[in-house]
């Protein structure tokens, strides 16, 4: 008999091998089969989105782009379409505090000035600019010489502007953004992901998030991405939530109907818009995918997006070294638990990069396809040119920065779940 310890899937009822340090998923339904953290968050209106698109809509795309014709940001009646009724929305904000302020300083009854000042007071709740914090350490120039020399030649081969800002922090991810009034550029690099890669993968990264900048995707869709922000706010402010209004009687009944069609025009407008910043952010994911291959070669861009699927592996991995007080060598295991897979997981790898998943719960197209599209592409090879002394000297950044974002996760997740 083997001692291997088995659990039951509740969805299907057949036996799951439990493999340590790895996802119990069920080789029957697929239940697990890529755990993500997101099912936690509460549903927002992206989300729904999200899931009502499909995957219907994700092989559209895809089919679309293998018409080799296609360019980065086409213009079509949808994103026309997208673009002014962004506009509209914005200018009657803007009209709204013109109004508020005309109603309160020419008022000529207290009605009057009441109504300018409740739409005034409404209009700052709704439109007070958020500053979007960004997470992580700020990596400046002094401490790390070679990533900036590299992201500096990556924005080279591409034309584009130096990125303005780099960031380290704990997730599994890599990002690019723009923030504050200035609109700085922000590349951002999650230390756990790029633990698992070699250094051709992680250029390949870096320069999947330079594509972006260079394709400049996020100016594009600033302004639809304001809009859709807006839109959301007054989802929020409509829909009817508690009833302290009860007091008033049953008229409140009629109010609350009233606004829950009100939000219900906003969803749908949500909706509308949503789908064509999905359909645009996507393709921008294909174009960043070329650009990638173009910078680091098609075998790295490849593999890389393989080892994105690592990440419940990553979060098991730093739970089980949290709890042994005596280790600190966290991404050391991580990459002994990625180097040899066992054949369960192997499988399940494979079945994911093999599928599309049924409903979208990413901004980022299915795995499958970017694989697909990048290898119908021609190959691409090794585009920078590299001494061995510079990557010495960034392998030995990184590591620096391994050991830093080591200490903090471990910390804090001690810190949180243990202590
Ligand atoms: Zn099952
Ligand atoms: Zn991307």
């Amino acid at each position: 008999m083997s001692n291997q310890q088995v659990e039951v899937c509740p969805t299907c009822g057949h036996s799951m091998p439990v493999i340590p340090g790895y996802v119990t998923w069920c080789e029957q339904c697929d239940w697990n089969i890529s755990p993500t953290e997101s099912d936690a968050k509460s549903p927002t209106l992206m989300r729904r989105l999200q899931s009502r698109l499909g995957a219907r809509s994700a092989n559209l795309l895809y089919e679309e782009l293998s018409n080799a014709a296609v360019s980065t940001h086409p213009v079509t009646l949808g994103t026309i379409g997208a673009y002014l009724f962004s506009f509209l929305l914005h200018a009657a904000s803007i009209g709204m505090v013109c109004l508020a302020i005309h109603e309160i300083f020419w008022s000529r009854t207290i009605g009057e000035f009441m109504l300018g000042f409740i739409i005034l007071a409404v209009s700052v709740v709704l439109f007070w600019p958020v500053k979007r914090k960004i997470h992580g350490m700020k990596l400046h120039r002094s401490d790390y010489p070679a990533l900036h020399r590299l992201m500096d030649e990556i924005a080279n081969q591409l034309n584009a502007p130096k990125v303005d800002r780099l960031v380290a922090n704990s997730e599994f991810n890599a990002f690019i953004t723009r923030t504050g009034m200035r609109r700085k550029s922000v590349v951002g690099i999650g230390i756990p992901l790029f633990s698992v890669l070699n250094l051709q993968e992680k250029i390949s990264v870096l320069a999947h998030e330079m594509g972006h900048h260079a394709n400049a995707d996020l100016t594009r869709r600033f302004i639809v991405r304001q809009a859709l922000r807006t839109l959301g706010l007054w989802y929020g402010f409509l829909f009817p939530k508690t009833d302290y209004l009860e007091i008033i009687g049953p008229f409140h009944y009629v109010i609350a109907f009233i606004r829950k069609r009100l939000a219900d025009v906003v969803y749908y407008a949500y909706l509308l818009l949503g789908l064509s910043v999905w359909k645009q952010s996507q393709r921008a994911e294909y174009f960043a995918d070329m650009t990638s291959a173009r910078i680091a070669g098609t075998e790295a861009a490849v593999s890389a997006l393989g080892k994105m699927h690592f990440a419940p592996t990553f979060f098991m991995t730093l739970k089980k070294v949290a709890h042994y007080r005596y280790s600190n060598e966290l991404f050391e295991e991580v990459r002994k638990f990625t180097r040899s897979i066992p054949e369960k997981e192997e499988r399940r790898l494979n079945k994911i990069r093999e599928s599309a998943p049924a409903s979208l719960d990413d901004t980022h197209p299915p795995t499958l396809y970017r694989i697909r599209h990048l290898n119908r592409q021609p190959v691409g090879s090794f585009g920078l040119s590299m001494d061995e002394s510079f990557c010495e000297q960034l392998n030995q950044e990184f590591a620096q920065l391994e050991k830093a974002t080591e200490r903090r996760l471990l910390d804090d997740y001690r810190a949180w779940y243990i202590e």
